[in-house]
């Protein structure tokens, strides 16, 4: 007994592994109820007799009803300079392996600011070539409570908040397949591609291989947005790998080298240095565990370095401004042996005399970049208090508001981290 197709529409659903062929003839019915889809149906055989059946079909709670609007509020980067707020943006779409978010918010990061201004790192130029793709929504500092999962996705549930690591392993190269994920060869950060959208928007899409934690609901907003930086602040200072002997000198008190001195008080150093051309900063840095802070443009902080320590310097440094005189500050200050930690990112090329590192020195030159696993970690110590937060997020705005978050993220109105809240 042979059986023929009916429509092709009734083949997506799981009914039709029981009844794979049905005649022209026969009839199908969708009743929708609250919880349930009831399908009824005639099959027709080909021998003519017509049977009825009438089944439900539960689908696994939550899972698959759609419950978000088909557009959103986003903001947009179409080009160099070109960004939009856009009301009706298409929303993310849920495949079966990703989960969608509803954004609770998004912290605005020097990356931002240096993306919209057109950078060559992110937009190419003669030498590199671009890592945006245009149309993308920008942010990668950001949280959500979860609002629609694939149907493959089995360890995450609608409703919990959760964050991800702002870059997404492509778990196929050499470094996502060794666990570095964080150094991933195509390295897709959110908020730079338009397949790989941010946090600047109503709902986000998490694909597959996202590195995803779940936030406590209890955390404030002006907490959880900095768990982001703060992993990074950690990976910088796991770098450094700090002994209760060593001196240690922060350069840069923003919310990145913040992160780093309430984390590295943590480590019980010998002495704990921060440094900032800002005092209100150097405040914060003492508020947050620093023994001592200096203000390189009140007084000569390499002199005062070598003098706390019998002239030796500084055995670690870690460089966190993005200023190339940092780096020279630096170099002049550590100790023989010593370590240097690179975290930051320059808009200028540093000029320093090379031979420090080998011939006089033999130092130990170590760069950090981003976060990996440090977000459970840093989660967990924002709750109990061991990391300090108090006053880092200090102003927060509307998705309407994004260009003055802008202005407030470049630091020059006395602000450490910005953030959008929606
Ligand atoms: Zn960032
Ligand atoms: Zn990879």
């Amino acid at each position: 007994m042979t059986y023929r197709v009916m429509s092709y529409r009734v083949m997506s659903y799981r009914v039709m592994s029981y009844y794979n062929m049905i005649h022209p003839f026969s009839q199908l019915f969708f009743i929708h109820d609250v919880d349930c889809l009831h399908i009824a149906f005639t099959v027709g055989y080909n021998d003519v007799s017509f049977k009825r059946y009438f089944m439900e079909y539960t689908p696994p709670k939550e899972k698959t009803m759609r419950k978000i609007p088909e557009t959103m509020k986003a903001l947009v980067a179409y080009g160099k300079g070109d960004y939009r707020l856009e009301l009706n943006y298409p929303t993310p779409k849920c495949g079966p392996e990703d989960i969608v978010i509803k954004t609770e918010g998004c912290g605005v990061c020097a990356g931002d600011l240096k993306c919209r201004s057109g950078a060559a790192m992110f937009w190419g130029d003669e030498i590199q070539p671009a890592y945006v793709k245009p149309p993308f929504i920008p942010g990668h500092e950001f949280l959500g409570e979860i609002v629609e999962v694939g149907e493959n996705v089995t360890e995450y549930k609608i409703g919990q908040r959760v964050t991800a690591d702002q870059i997404l392993p492509c778990d196929k190269c050499r470094f996502c397949k060794t666990g570095k994920y964080w150094m991933c060869q195509p390295h897709a950060i959110f908020g730079f591609q338009e397949d790989n959208n941010g946090g600047m928007a109503e709902y986000v899409r998490y694909p597959r291989t996202s590195v995803l934690s779940v936030v406590p609901d209890e955390m404030p907003f002006e907490q959880a947005i900095l768990i982001e930086p703060y992993g990074c602040s950690k990976h910088a200072v796991d770098r450094a790998n700090i002994t209760n002997e060593d001196v240690v000198v922060i350069a840069g008190a923003g919310s990145l080298g913040l992160g780093m001195v309430t984390y590295a008080r943590m480590k019980n150093p010998a002495k704990l240095i921060a440094l900032d051309l800002v005092d209100y900063r150097l405040e914060k840095a003492k508020e947050f565990g620093a023994d001592l802070v200096m203000n390189p443009s009140k007084e000569d902080v390499v002199a005062k370095v070598l003098e706390l320590t019998d002239g030796y310097g500084c055995d670690i440094y870690i460089e966190a401004t993005g200023h190339p005189d940092a780096v020279i500050q630096g170099l002049s200050m550590i100790r023989k042996l010593g370590r240097f930690i690179e975290f930051s990112v320059f808009t200028e090329p540093t000029t320093v005399d090379w031979s420090i590192i080998g011939d006089r020195k033999e130092l130990d030159l170590l760069g950090a970049h981003l976060s990996p696993y440090c977000y459970p970690f840093v989660i967990e110590h924002i709750s109990k208090g061991n990391l300090k937060t108090e006053g880092v997020v200090s102003k927060l705005f509307t998705i309407e508001e994004w260009e003055e978050a802008f202005e407030y993220a470049t630091g020059k109105h006395g602000d450490l981290k910005v953030a959008i809240k929606f």
